[in-house]
């Protein structure tokens, strides 16, 4: 369904004349229009979704805390919400993370560990402001996260506005060590912070890597005095198997970015957790160096609300039972499609499986994601390749049905697409 309509949309073409269908409600794993009609949300809202839409614990808190604080000035206020959530937060991260700054998006909870970084060597009166990045990865859309994300078409005009980093490559099957060695020798360079998407490079292409590099570049830059920043925004609350994809390396970061997932993905809500000496590199008598960072809606007690529900259904109900039934299935079904003559590089980690579609003939890649797109909206599923790669993101309470809908419809797309 089209209508007329001023709302500009988020990186969509409009030019394309693309229908842009109008959704009324959405449950578990489905979104509905106002027709009847309903799409699988295979990608959990852009990675947001995790148990399900409209959880009715989630529901419940929202509507609980939205009649008694609705917002509050949170510079020198506080409420009982984000208090719980803090604490929360601190006892279920590694013990290290002490302090949680709250913020409104992923991208913005990225901004605060920029400025955490930069805040604090400039606290403890070293000039150390370079940020070492990994190459393809992506940390949102304002200007900081486009500095340190992949430079490409999508931030061409705004590149005279992004600060230069230094990227180290990505730590290809085979190329692992060449990678850390090129963060080893940046990390000579005395930068102030290297931030890394653990296991999985979401926007990027859903690009894997091993445990144990993550674990080794966090080693490498312990041992030279560099902040090591984890941007969980995707990769946290369970999408890669384990609460955090850093659970899985035994690494702790100095400071952990958790947004998307939060609140189950109900509302808006981003966190920034930090180890103590970068609050305490804040701490003084002189104004001067308090932590200049606000948005007008930090810690927002119904998001807050919502996401203490999220953290409830972490503690009460099989999230993990459906996190490991989830990745299970997942791997039978691309395994039914690896051997696929149009499939390359299929791959798996926790819940999100992805794969390449090849052509011999590179007219077959042109414009593919978006007719693929097309293709699976048509079919009612909801599915937004990133270039070439097709992944599958769903929430946790998929069914098996649903799942099986999904990838039909993805072995059907590859069909059409060879003849
Ligand atoms: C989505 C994403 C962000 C940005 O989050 P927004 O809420 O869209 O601003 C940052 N980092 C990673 C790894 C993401 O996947």
């Amino acid at each position: 369904m089209t209508t007329p309509s001023p709302v500009w949309h988020p990186f969509t073409q409009h030019g394309l004349g693309e229908p842009i269908p109008l959704i009324d409600r959405a449950e578990g794993a489905r979104i509905y229009d106002a027709l009847g009609n309903s799409w699988i949300d295979a990608i959990s809202s852009w990675w947001v979704t995790t148990h399900g839409h409209a959880h009715p614990r989630i529901m419940a808190a929202i509507r609980e805390q939205s009649e008694k604080l609705d917002q509050l000035i949170f510079a020198g206020w506080t409420h009982e919400p984000a208090e719980t959530l803090a604490a929360e937060l601190v006892r279920i991260t590694p013990d290290p993370l002490t302090r949680v700054f709250f913020s409104d998006s992923g991208s913005t909870s990225v901004e605060v560990a920029l400025k955490m970084a930069l805040g604090y060597w400039a606290n403890v009166g070293a000039d150390r402001s370079r940020i070492l990045v990994l190459e393809h990865s992506y940390h949102g859309d304002t200007i900081g996260a486009m500095s340190v994300g992949e430079r490409g078409v999508f931030n061409r005009p705004y590149q005279p506005l992004l600060f230069d980093v230094g990227t180290i490559p990505f730590p290809h099957e085979g190329r692992e060590q060449e990678a850390l060695d090129a963060l080893e020798a940046a990390c000579r360079e005395k930068p102030a912070a290297f931030i890394v998407e653990p296991l999985i490079l979401g926007a990027g292409g859903m690009l894997v890597y091993p445990a144990w590099v993550l674990a080794e570049m966090r080693a490498i830059c312990a041992r030279h005095d560099v902040l090591f920043i984890a941007d969980e925004v995707m990769t946290g609350w369970g999408r890669t198997g384990t609460r955090f994809a850093c659970d899985q390396a035994g690494v702790i970061p100095d400071i952990l970015c958790l947004s998307k997932g939060l609140t189950g993905g109900a509302v808006p809500l981003a966190v920034t957790l930090c180890i103590e000496p970068i609050f305490a590199a804040h701490l003084s008598e002189d104004r001067a160096r308090l932590f200049y960072h606000s948005s007008s809606y930090t810690a927002n007690p119904i998001a807050c609300a919502a996401a203490n529900a999220n953290l409830a259904i972490w503690r009460d109900e099989p999230v993990q039972a459906r996190i490991d039934a989830l990745a299970d299935a997942q791997a039978a079904h691309l395994a039914m499609l690896a051997a696929h003559p149009r499939v390359a590089n299929a791959r798996r980690l926790g819940t999100i499986a992805a794969l390449d579609v090849v052509a011999t003939d590179t007219g077959y890649l042109s414009n593919l994601a978006p007719r693929l797109t097309a293709f699976y909206r048509d079919r009612g599923v909801l599915l937004r390749p990133l270039g070439n790669s097709i992944y599958v993101m769903p929430p946790y309470c998929t069914t098996a049905d649903e799942l099986a809908e999904v990838w039909q419809s993805i072995a059907v797309s590859l069909d059409e697409i060879t003849r």
